[in-house]
C-alpha cells in the first residue's frame, strides 16, 4: 500500500513542529489534513501543495467535543483513507516573564485549559479516528509528549508536565487495545526544539538548556519529523507503545 492511500491528520499543524511532519509526511506522499486553531494552517497546506503535496487545512479546537466529533464531515471523502494520525496540538502557558508559573499560583482554569488541549484533546482525537483506522486494519498514531513526561523539568509548568505524563499512560493504553487491529500507537519525547513554542520561553532559558545538550544545540522541527515519518512508516510496523527521546541526548534514562 503506498502513501497515497494514506491520509495523515496532524493536529497543531499550522506551525512549528506539526507544520514540519505534516510537509514531511507530503512529502512522502501521504494526503496531509492540516488541523489547527490558528488561520495560519491555510498558508501551511499552501505552501505544502505548492511544493507539490497534497494538502487540506481544517479549522479544529481538539479540546472541543463537538469539533472533533465534526471531523468525518470537515475530512469528507478523505475520511474513509485516514492511516496516520499525529497528536501534536499543545500548549504550554508561561507567567509574564516567561517562566513557568509556581504551582502556589497556577489559576485552575490554566491548568483545565491544558489537560484539555494536551491530554484530553489526544483522548477526544484518537478515539474519534479509530474507526477508520480499524476498518482499514491498518493504522499509525504518534503522539508528541516531551521530555517534561520524562524527567524533571525547570522551564515547562506543572500542568504541562502532568498532561504529557498522562499522556504517555494513554498511549500505552492505546497500543495495547489497538494492536489487534494492526494499529501502532507511539509517542515521540521532544527535549527543546526551536519552535514558537519554545521562543516564549524566559530570556536565556533555551542557551542554558542548549549548554547540557550533548549534540550542542536546540533540536530543529524537521529533527522531529524525520522520527514521526519512520514512527508513521511500514518500517517501524513491529514498534509499538513505545517513546522516542529527541532531545540531542539531553535526557538519557
Ligand atoms: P507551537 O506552539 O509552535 O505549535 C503548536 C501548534 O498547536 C500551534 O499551531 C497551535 O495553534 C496548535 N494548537 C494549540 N492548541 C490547539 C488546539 N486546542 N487545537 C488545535 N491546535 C492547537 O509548539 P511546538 O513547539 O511546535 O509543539 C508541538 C508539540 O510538541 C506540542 O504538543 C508540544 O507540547 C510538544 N513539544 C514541544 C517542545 C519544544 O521544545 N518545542 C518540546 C517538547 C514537546
Amino acid at each position: 500500500m503506498s502513501n497515497e492511500g494514506k491520509v495523515a491528520l496532524v493536529t497543531g499543524g499550522a506551525r512549528g513542529i506539526g507544520a514540519a511532519i505534516a510537509a514531511k509526511l507530503a512529502a512522502l506522499g501521504h494526503p496531509v489534513v492540516v488541523a489547527d486553531v490558528l488561520e495560519e494552517r491555510e498558508a501551511t497546506a499552501e505552501a505544502i501543495r505548492a511544493a507539490g503535496g497534497k494538502a487540506r487545512a481544517i479549522a479544529l479546537d481538539v479540546a472541543d467535543d463537538a469539533a472533533v466529533a465534526a471531523l468525518p464531515a470537515a475530512l469528507g471523502d478523505w475520511w474513509g483513507q485516514l492511516g496516520v494520525l499525529v497528536n501534536n496540538a499543545g500548549i504550554s502557558p508561561k507567567g509574564p516573564d516567561g517562566r513557568r508559573r509556581p504551582i502556589r499560583e497556577m489559576p485552575a482554569e490554566e491548568w483545565r485549559r491544558v489537560l484539555a488541549v494536551n491530554l484530553t484533546g489526544a483522548f477526544l482525537v484518537s478515539q474519534a479516528c479509530i474507526p477508520p483506522l480499524r476498518a482499514r486494519g491498518w493504522g499509525r498514531i504518534i503522539m508528541l509528549t516531551s521530555q517534561a513526561a520524562r524527567a524533571k523539568s525547570q522551564i515547562a509548568g506543572a500542568h504541562y508536565t502532568a498532561a504529557k505524563s498522562g499522556l504517555m499512560g494513554f498511549a500505552r493504553s492505546l497500543a495495547t487495545e489497538l494492536g489487534p487491529d494492526g494499529i501502532t500507537v507511539n509517542s515521540i519525547a521532544p527535549g527543546r526544539i526551536d519552535t514558537p513554542m519554545a521562543r516564549g520561553a524566559a530570556a536565556g532559558a533555551n542557551d542554558a538548556f542548549a549548554a547540557n545538550i550533548p549534540l550542542g544545540r536546540l533540536g530543529t522541527p524537521g529533527d522531529v519529523a524525520e522520527v514521526a515519518a519512520f514512527l508513521a512508516s511500514e518500517a517501524a510496523g513491529y514498534l509499538t507503545g513505545a517513546t522516542i527521546d529527541v532531545g540531542g541526548g539531553s535526557y538519557m534514562p
